[in-house]
């Protein structure tokens, strides 16, 4: 059980069921619910940090596995050849809704940096 109620924390935990995409050490990966772009994934570490001033907390090589997951994850949505961006909404400003540190990849269209 999540002591929280944050989403993240329900899925890594599995008190909310939801299909992963892909897994690794430490790492989840699932459709983003109402994604912006056709191809739209979350990066998530299992573990809880609420922004990347808590990376600390995180275990040990948690930045360089949410890159590696999420070229998997786009060489799976087949947009690893023609682009995707991978981003971190750090904060309610850019678009921050849930408090666990999480990356998007996104792709299937062209996108601008706003
Ligand atoms: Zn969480």
């Amino acid at each position: 059980m999540s002591e929280n109620g944050c989403t993240f924390c329900k899925i890594a935990s599995g008190e909310e069921e939801l299909e992963i995409g892909h897994e690794e050490e430490g790492m989840m990966a699932f459709r983003s619910i109402g994604g912006e772009t056709p191809a739209h994934v979350l990066v998530v570490p299992r573990d809880r940090a609420s922004s990347p001033e808590e990376i600390g907390q995180l275990s040990e090589g948690v930045a360089k596995r949410s890159f590696e997951a999420a070229q998997a994850v786009a060489e799976k949505m087949d947009v690893a050849g023609s682009g995707y961006a991978f981003r971190i909404n750090n904060g309610s400003d850019a678009g921050q809704e849930i408090f666990h540190l999480h990356a998007h990849v996104m792709g299937g269209r062209k996108m601008r940096m706003t």
